[in-house]
C-alpha cells in the first residue's frame, strides 16, 4: 500500500478480549502488522475484570470458544458446562495468545485516552494515557460491549467506612466474607451469580433489589471424558449450528407456538422440557413465538413465576422475586441455586422498587428511613454497554468529528461495523451487532473485517467510508426487528441494557439487533458478494487504483461500488 506518510503499523486494535484477540490473528493472517493496547494486565477482557465469585459464562463451553485454529480445539477442553471465569481466562491466555505468540503485539496496562483520523493522510493517531502516540491505517475498536460499568451513583460512598468492592473490577485477592455483614446491590446477571456464592459464607447477606429477574436455572455440570470426546468430534456441527440460530447458540427451534400446541398438558411439557434442560434452552427451544407472541409469553411467564413460588419458601419473598413485566424484556441471568439462596436464615431481600437507597458511614439507608448496617458492600450494577467504552475515548473521525458527541444524539452504523464519519474504524463487537453468544457473532464480524481489509490492500485502496444510505437501510432493519418483538416498550419501562435504559442520561435506543445472526451475516455477505456495492473506497494518493480489473477514478475521488 503507499500511501503520502508511513504508517507505524497497519493496524491499531483496541482491547484484548475475544474480539481483540480474534482481530489481532485475523490481521496476522493478512500478513499486516499490528499493535493492540490493553487496560488490563493480561488478555481475556470482560474475563479479565469480573473475576468475582461465581463469574462463569452463561453460553454452553462447546460455542463459547474462539474458532480460528483447529489445533486448539484438539488442545483444550473446557471442565464445565458453563466454563468458570478462571477457565475462560486460561483459555485466553495459554491457549490463544501464548500458543501463537499474540502477546508480543499487545501492550498491557495501556488504556487508549484517544483516537483521532486525519483527512490528508488517512491515518489513525492513537493516543496512550502513557503519553504515547502511533499511527495505522485501520483502527480495529475491540472495546467489548459491557467494559463500562455503571459506577456507584450514591452521594454518601464517600462516608460508608466499611469496605465495597465492584463486580467489574473484583480484586485479585481473595476477600474473605467469613462472619460479615455483605449487601449485594443489583441482581443482573451478575448479582445473580454472586449471590448464592457468599450466602453460605456471610454471617448475613442482604441483597438490595430495584426490578427483580426471570433467573433461570442453569444446571451446570462437569465435562466428563465421553462428553468431551463428544464435544470435539461435534466442534464443527455444533459451531455451525450456532451461526444458523438467530442468538448464536447451538439450539433447536421446535417449530412451536403456543397455539399451534394448544393443549395445557403439552403446554406444560414443552415448557418443563426447556426448563429441565437449563440456561436458555428455556426460552430457545420450547415456543418459537415467546419473543413476539402476548399470550406465548404470559405463559412462559408465569411458568417462571410458579418455579419461583416452589422454590422460595417465604410466600412474600417469593413473591419480590417475581417479575410482573414480560419475560424477555431484561436479559434473562442463568442462576445456580439463585432462588434457593433465600431460602437460607441469613439472607434477606430488600425490595428498592419504590425506595432508592444511599450509603451512610455503617451501611446502606433507604429513602424510606431504614438503616441497614453492613462490613462489606458489593456493587453489581451493570454497564454503560455497547457504546459506552468508545463515547469515553475521545475518538474524532474525519473533519475532527467526536464519535461521543454524535452518539449523545443518535447512533448510526452499517450492521455494527462501520460508522460514518469514520473512514478506516472497524467496530468488533460494538452497537448494532446482533444479541447474542458474542464468540459466534465476533467470528463472523472479523471474518468479515479481515476480507474487507483484504480488498482494500489487493486493490491500493486507501480508505473506506459507508455510504449513508446503506447507515438509513439499516437503520431501518434494526428498528423494525426490534419493533417486531413484545418487549420494545417494556425493556425501556425496565431499565434494560440493551436500549441503554439503565444509565441516566443516555439516549435511549435499541443498542443491539434482534433480526438474529443470520439476517445480519447476510448483509456482511451481501457486500463482499456486491463487490461492496454499499462503500465508498478511495485509493492511495497518486494511484490509479483498480479493483478486480476495475479502473478507478482519479485519486482522492470516491471509488464507489469497486
Ligand atoms: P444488569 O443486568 O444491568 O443489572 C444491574 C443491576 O443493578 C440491576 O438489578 C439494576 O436494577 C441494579 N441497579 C443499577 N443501578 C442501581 C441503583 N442506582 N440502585 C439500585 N439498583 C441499581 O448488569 P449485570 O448484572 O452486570 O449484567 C449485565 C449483562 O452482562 C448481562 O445481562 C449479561 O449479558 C452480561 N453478563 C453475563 C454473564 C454471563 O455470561 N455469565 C454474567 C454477568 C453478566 P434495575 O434492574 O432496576 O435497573
Amino acid at each position: 500500500m503507499t500511501s503520502p506518510k508511513t504508517a507505524d503499523y497497519d493496524a491499531i486494535v483496541a482491547g484484548a478480549g475475544f474480539s481483540g484477540i480474534r482481530s489481532l490473528w485475523e490481521l496476522g493472517q493478512q500478513g499486516l502488522t499490528a499493535k493492540c493496547f490493553e487496560a488490563g494486565s493480561d488478555v481475556g477482557g470482560a474475563w479479565y475484570w469480573n473475576r468475582y465469585p461465581g463469574a462463569r459464562t452463561d453460553s454452553e463451553a462447546w460455542v463459547y470458544a474462539l474458532n480460528f485454529a483447529p489445533e486448539v480445539r484438539e488442545e483444550w477442553q473446557y471442565s464445565e458446562r458453563y466454563p468458570s471465569q478462571q477457565e475462560v481466562q486460561q483459555y485466553m491466555g495459554r491457549v490463544n495468545s501464548d500458543r501463537f505468540d499474540l502477546r508480543k503485539q499487545i501492550d498491557f496496562n495501556t488504556e487508549i485516552k484517544a483516537a483521532h483520523y486525519s483527512d490528508s493522510d488517512n491515518l489513525w493517531t492513537i493516543t496512550t494515557a502513557k503519553g504515547s502516540s502511533s499511527t495505522c491505517r485501520y483502527f480495529l475498536a475491540a472495546t467489548g460491549p459491557l467494559s463500562i460499568a455503571k459506577e456507584p451513583p450514591f452521594a454518601g460512598l464517600k462516608s460508608y467506612k466499611g469496605k465495597w468492592y465492584q463486580s467489574s473490577t473484583w480484586p485479585k485477592d481473595k476477600i474473605d466474607f467469613r462472619g460479615k455483614r455483605v449487601a449485594v446491590v443489583g441482581t443482573g446477571a451478575t448479582g445473580v451469580q454472586i449471590i448464592p456464592k457468599i450466602a453460605p459464607i456471610a454471617k448475613q447477606l442482604t441483597v438490595f433489589q430495584r426490578t427483580p429477574n426471570y433467573v433461570l436455572p442453569g444446571r451446570n455440570y462437569v465435562i466428563d471424558e465421553y462428553q468431551a470426546v463428544d464435544i470435539k468430534q461435534g466442534f464443527n456441527a455444533n459451531w455451525k449450528q450456532a451461526q444458523e440460530h438467530p442468538f448464536g447458540l447451538a439450539m433447536n427451534s421446535t417449530g412451536h407456538t403456543i397455539k399451534s400446541v394448544g393443549d395445557a398438558d403439552k403446554i406444560k411439557q414443552v415448557l418443563d422440557s426447556g426448563w429441565e434442560n437449563g440456561g436458555f434452552h428455556y426460552q430457545f427451544e420450547t415456543f418459537d413465538d415467546l419473543f413476539t407472541d402476548q399470550e406465548s409469553n404470559d405463559v412462559a411467564s408465569e411458568y417462571i413465576r410458579r418455579k419461583i413460588a416452589a422454590v422460595v419458601k417465604d410466600p412474600a419473598t417469593a413473591e419480590l422475586l417475581s417479575p410482573k413485566y414480560p419475560f424477555l424484556s431484561k436479559r434473562p441471568p442463568c442462576g445456580h441455586f439463585y432462588y434457593e439462596a433465600y431460602n437460607r436464615p441469613n439472607v434477606k431481600l430488600v425490595d428498592i422498587s419504590h425506595d432508592e437507597i444511599d450509603m451512610y458511614e455503617n451501611g446502606i439507608q433507604t429513602n424510606s428511613g431504614a438503616k441497614y448496617e453492613f462490613d462489606i458492600i458489593i456493587f453489581a450494577l451493570g454497564f454503560d454497554a455497547a457504546t459506552g467504552a468508545l463515547a469515553e475515548m475521545d475518538v474524532r473521525g474525519s473533519q475532527n468529528a467526536s464519535l461521543g458527541e454524535i452518539w449523545s444524539k443518535s447512533l448510526e452504523t452499517f450492521a455494527g461495523t462501520l460508522v460514518p464519519r469514520f473512514p478506516n474504524m472497524f467496530l468488533v463487537c460494538g452497537p448494532h451487532i446482533p444479541f447474542g453468544n458474542m464468540p459466534i457473532v465476533l467470528d463472523i464480524e472479523v471474518n468479515w473485517i479481515g476480507k474487507t481489509i483484504q480488498h482494500m490492500q489487493k486493490n491500493n485502496l486507501a480508505k473506506i467510508e459507508v455510504t449513508q444510505k446503506a447507515v438509513d437501510a439499516w437503520s431501518s432493519q434494526l428498528d423494525e426487528a426490534f419493533r417486531a418483538t413484545l418487549f420494545a416498550e417494556s425493556a425501556k419501562a425496565n431499565h434494560a441494557w440493551f436500549v441503554g435504559a439503565n444509565i441516566p442520561g443516555k439516549i435511549s435506543t435499541v443498542l443491539f439487533y434482534f433480526g438474529g445472526v443470520p439476517t445480519w451475516a447476510s448483509w456482511l455477505e451481501n457486500e463482499y458478494k456486491s463487490n461492496w456495492a454499499s462503500m465508498n473506497f478511495f485509493p492511495a494518493a497518486g494511484v490509479e487504483a483498480k479493483s478486480d480489473g476495475i479502473a478507478s477514478s482519479l485519486p482522492k475521488k470516491a471509488v464507489a461500488a469497486l
